[in-house]
Formats: C-alpha cells, structure tokens, sequence
C-alpha cells in the first residue's frame, strides 16, 4: 500500500492543497535498497503539492524540501545539505496501452506508471500513490558531487588532513619546486660573492 495517495475522485480543475512530510525512517527504508547509505534524512522531507483534475489528466505540481547529512567528496567530512527541487507531473489515464515489465509494477504497487523525465506518466484506478515519485525526486535532488562549502580546500596532499582544519606540513606546501631553485640560486650567489 502506498504511503502518499491522492483520491482522483476529489480532484476538480481547481488546485487542491496537499502537504506530504516524509519521515526520515521512510527515506531510509527505501535507501536500503542498494542505494547509498551514507546519506541520512535529518529530518521530515516534505512534499508541497497543488493537484488537479483537467478532464482526465491528474495535474501535480510542487516543491520538495530537505535536508540530509552528506559525506563532501573532497574533504570526506559530514555535513548538512539542504534540497529543493520543483516538479510538475502530468498523468494520464493508461486507456489500452501496455506497460513495460517496470511501468506494471508501479501501476500494481501505486496505480501509477511513471515516464523517464519525470514530467509524465499513465495512472490506473482511483488512486494515485506518489511513493516512487517521491523517491525518485528526491533522488534527483541529491547531488552528484557533495561540498560541505563551495571552496572546500580538500585534503593535504602530503599528510591527508582536512584544509580546513589545517596541519604541520603549512611550510612544506608553500615550498613549490619554484622557490627551491631560487633558493638554490641565492645560496650559489653568495658562495661566489663570499
Ligand atoms: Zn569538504
Ligand atoms: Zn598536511
């Protein structure tokens, strides 16, 4: 049984209001299935939403927001990162066409049938659960390559330490092969005026 349903029956061509909170264990949950675990919900994901009915399309379109604790690709430290990310979906009734193998199974598990973008789909029945749409929305909001900050310095070269934190090596990393040689130089210059 899907969590997050929507009757098709009390839609009209007026938005109605609808707000999903996400519970952090549900996100996990549906993680567990060999998606990454090391990102966690921090807390309730939620889902804004105005659905309508325009003849027989089912209209839903909204705002998702959270925040998770995530691992920055280039310092390794975890931090909070917050998401958002606006959807329009469009759904139409299924009528006599056959799914694929994926697409039956969201409609037997959701009533619903999802398109690859996201932006369309086909729903059976009287109910719409947003279970997979969800999911996959926030899967989208995730990002690719985490920064706890913009200009995360990453880690030191020679010891691996946080940039940001800062380490023992500060002289050797200021000493490029540059400032080796000049300093070769100025050495051999004071031999020969010595
Ligand atoms: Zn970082
Ligand atoms: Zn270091």
């Amino acid at each position: 049984m899907p969590d997050f349903r929507i009757q098709i029956e009390r839609l009209t061509d007026r938005p109605e209001r609808f707000d999903f909170e996400v519970a952090a264990e549900w996100w996990t949950a549906r993680a567990e299935d060999g998606e990454d675990d090391s990102v966690r919900a921090e807390a309730p994901f939620r889902f804004a939403l105005d659905a309508s009915r325009v003849s027989e399309d089912v209209v839903i379109e909204g705002d998702f927001g959270g925040s998770v604790g995530l691992e920055c690709s280039r310092c390794g430290k975890r931090y909070p990162h917050m998401l958002r990310e606006p959807y329009r979906l469009v759904l139409e009734p299924l009528g006599g066409r056959a799914p694929d193998p994926e697409g039956e199974q969201g409609l037997a598990e959701n009533g619903v049938c999802l398109g690859e973008d996201l932006e369309v789909g086909s729903y059976r029945g009287a109910v719409v659960g947003l279970d997979d749409f969800f999911g996959e929305v926030i899967a989208l909001a995730m990002p690719l390559q985490p920064l706890c900050a913009e200009d995360c310095p990453g880690l030191c070269a020679h010891c691996g330490a946080r940039q940001d934190a800062g380490c023992a090596c500060e002289d050797e990393k200021v000493e490029s092969p540059f400032s080796a040689l000049a300093g070769l130089k100025a050495q051999l210059e004071a031999k020969e005026q010595g």
